[in-house]
């Protein structure tokens, strides 16, 4: 799936230097009650100015149907 974000500057400082980073290994965000599932990459779109992240994204949200129950 693409993203298209509109966030141009870190709402935090102002920065308009954004980037891009994900999350895999052992920092996969996993489904709450699915214990067997193997979880999702996480993506992140980053301030490259102070550090905060901007907007986080799972690469598999399908996997997250039904964890609210
Ligand atoms: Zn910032």
């Amino acid at each position: 799936m693409k993203h298209l974000s509109n966030i141009e500057e870190c709402p935090k400082c102002g920065g308009r230097e954004l980037g891009r980073g994900k999350q895999n290994g052992y920092a996969v965000m996993l489904p709450i009650n699915k214990a067997m599932s193997f979880g999702s990459e996480v993506e992140h779109i980053i301030c490259t100015s102070c550090g905060y992240i901007v907007e986080s994204y799972v690469k598999k949200p399908g996997k997250f149907k039904g964890t609210m129950k």
